[in-house]
């Protein structure tokens, strides 16, 4: 866990801590599932972009030109960095949406998918409901993966899509072993790294997943760039989805040549100086060290948790994951989890979030009401938890 000299410098690097909050007391911001705040380094690099690299990337010979392609391409790099990968294995979407579109309607369109009860409404809605079947959950919330072989054995899967981390519950599957048994079966494995990759370092070699996706906002880039890591022949053998300008290496009166995975599938002028904050972002958080970052993400956990029975312990909690590495949710029965979201933003400048956190079914599932979500990061210490369960346990009360 970082310590608290180590907080202080990390905090520094975030000016959102610097102005000030309607109440007039410190902002403490535990609603970082949702998006994170961004460090200094992040906006320095978009304001390079808007002021001495504005131009079209991959089209102008000028020296401008030159400048915004190596600044876009060279984050290309920084996260083949990050994932350990090819740098042709990485794509430049919008978010982790548009990545699960994308490999939804360009590699998965036919076959059948198997997802689960507990996913993002984004990893939910992409997949054809008559194509797709959902693991269930477990008493404790949980992806109930005793069911793979079975159904790897029963049913001609093509693709496995799971979320890494759950943006309600937290838990984190253990997506090496999900790996290992589906290339058995000749199946291909989609990991949903939204809530997964602001924590951990990530290795794709070592998970051993076909794509990964994540999106930016939420490890301190701006909004507008997300990732679609592919293996690269899979990128090789994918359609372009989006048509347009920049996709194609030319074209004629009758026919068109596509460009090479992964141009082709960065269709149109993309968010330039957000893959340049999102270059920042992630050379941050390697800087700082990722698994320092997972640690301090762990402990923080645990320490919610704990708070949480001794100052709120008439609160629900939503699963019980064994394997705890990310958000907490929960609710206080007969207590609307908006007007406390409400009440402790309005009062003291905490933002924390509250409903069904794009998760639904997960809460139809387990049969829980809207819940309130407090999700950490790096800036984060356990007074900050504390405080925000004290004051809800006020409001509660
Ligand atoms: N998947 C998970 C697990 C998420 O937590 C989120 C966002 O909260 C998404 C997908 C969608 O991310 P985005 O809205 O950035 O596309």
């Amino acid at each position: 866990m970082f310590n608290e000299q180590e907080l202080c410098e990390i905090k520094s690097e975030f000016s959102a801590f610097e102005y000030p909050t309607p109440t007039g007391q410190p902002l403490i911001y535990l609603d970082n599932a949702a998006t994170a705040l961004k460090p200094r380094a992040v906006v320095d690099a978009v304001t390079q972009v808007l002021t001495q690299k504005t131009a079209n990337i991959h089209r102008s010979v000028h020296f401008l030109g030159d400048r915004a392609t190596e600044c876009y391409e060279s984050a290309r790099t920084t996260v083949s960095y990050f994932l350990n990968c090819d740098e042709h294995e990485v794509v430049f979407l919008k978010n982790t949406t548009e990545a699960l579109n994308l490999v939804a309607n360009a590699f998965a369109s036919k076959g059948k998918i198997l997802t689960s009860m507990a996913e993002h409404h984004s990893n939910y809605l992409v997949w054809p409901e008559r194509q797709t079947i959902r693991l269930s959950l477990n008493q404790h919330g949980q992806v109930d993966l005793s069911q793979l072989d079975e159904v790897l054995t029963a049913e001609n899967i093509e693709l496995i899509s799971l979320a890494h981390v759950s943006n309600v519950t937290g838990n984190e599957i253990p997506i090496e072993e999900v790996c290992k048994v589906a290339h058995r079966h000749g199946v291909k494995v989609l990991v949903d790294a939204a809530q997964s990759a602001p924590h951990q370092s990530l290795d794709v070699e070592t998970l051993g997943c076909d794509f990964l996706v994540f999106s930016g906002h939420k490890l301190g880039s701006p909004t507008g760039v997300g990732v679609l890591f592919g293996k690269h022949q899979l990128l090789e053998e994918m359609d372009y989805w989006l048509k347009g300008g920049a996709t194609v290496e030319s074209v004629s009166l009758s026919s068109h040549k596509p460009k090479n995975a992964p141009w082709r599938f960065e269709a149109g002028t993309p968010a330039i100086e957000s893959v340049a904050g999102l270059d920042s972002a992630l050379t941050y958080l390697m800087e700082l060290d990722m698994d320092r970052v997972h640690d301090h993400q762990l402990a923080l956990g645990q320490h919610a948790r704990n708070a949480l029975k001794e100052y709120l312990p008439q609160a629900i909690l939503l699963g019980e994951p064994s394997s705890y590495s990310g958000p907490l949710s929960f609710y206080v029965p007969g207590v609307s989890p908006h007007l406390l979201a409400r009440g402790v933003s309005d009062r003291y400048s905490i933002c924390i979030r509250s409903g069904y956190h794009c998760a639904q079914p997960l809460h139809d599932t387990i049969n829980a009401p809207a819940s309130l979500r407090l999700s950490h990061w790096v800036y984060n210490s356990e007074q900050d938890i504390e405080t925000a369960i004290k004051r809800i346990a006020a409001f509660s009360n």
